[in-house]
């Protein structure tokens, strides 16, 4: 009953003509594909050109983040609602390389979150542990608290039709990934929290997805699990045949 979703999130790679060569081998190649949702997260500034390219068919545009607040003073980033300017229907947020890298907090998490919902996109919520949390045996306290970090600070509104993606960290872009146990174990401890704070009705039709190193060859394993509902791919996504692959496995 919940249709998988597969994103590609392509980070910070390609110029133009790149993002647009992908995005038309893709869009060719999906289209005999059913039963599964597909999504391309192209850098910014290579929305418009992603979107010229994409017949809006088959495959969705999706952004990498959004600001925590609507237009005005906030020099270099970019309100929801100006993604939807560029046929923008989902957006990532709270991706670990922005907590990492640029101190995100679950607090404007949070923020960024309300602001997506409230200009209509999908967000798809990301949440993992380092590999010293999981050696720590933290796993759990580290996962469920950053999702009780967004969910606490979403007044009223709940997680709405977002999506959750469950990516250990250790396994982002290092050719390490969870086994299919250890990823459906935490998908259905994330299912766990979710009926506790949204309900059992919302929890079983929210999608989570699994991200860190899905490629072709552990794909179908990993969308196999009963609490596997799609993927976040890095590093695939950017070559059409292996995203294209990935979305066959869903
Ligand atoms: P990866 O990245 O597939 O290259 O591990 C996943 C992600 O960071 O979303």
């Amino acid at each position: 009953m919940r249709t998988p979703l597969i994103a590609g999130n392509w980070k910070m790679n390609g110029r133009r003509g790149d993002a647009e060569a992908l995005a038309r081998a893709v869009e060719v190649k999906v289209a005999a594909l059913s039963g599964v949702e597909i999504c391309v997260c192209p850098p910014f500034v290579h929305l418009q050109a992603v979107q010229s390219v994409l017949s809006g068919e088959h495959v969705a545009l999706g952004a990498q983040n959004c600001a925590d607040a609507g237009p005005g003073a906030r020099t270099g980033e970019i309100a929801a609602e100006m993604l939807l300017d560029y046929g923008v229907s989902h957006v990532i947020l709270g991706h670990s390389e922005r907590r990492a890298h640029y101190g995100e907090t679950d607090e404007v998490i949070a923020a960024r979150y309300q602001e997506a919902q409230n200009a209509g996109l999908i967000p798809i919520l990301c949440v993992g542990e380092t590999l010293a949390e999981r050696e720590a045996d933290q796993t759990e306290a580290i996962v469920g608290g950053q999702i009780r970090g967004v969910t606490e600070r979403l007044e009223g509104t709940g997680l709405g039709n977002g999506v959750i993606a469950y990516e250990p960290v250790w396994a982002i872009g290092t050719g390490r990934t969870a086994t299919a146990d250890q990823a459906e174990h935490m998908h259905a401890f994330i299912r766990e929290q979710l009926a506790m704070l949204e309900g059992h009705a919302n929890a079983s039709a929210r999608r989570i997805l699994y991200g860190g190193s899905m490629k072709p060859a552990n794909a179908g394993e990993l969308l196999a699990q009963p609490d596997v509902d799609g993927g976040l791919i890095g590093g695939a996504s950017l070559d059409a045949d292996d995203f294209v692959a990935i979305c066959a496995a869903a």
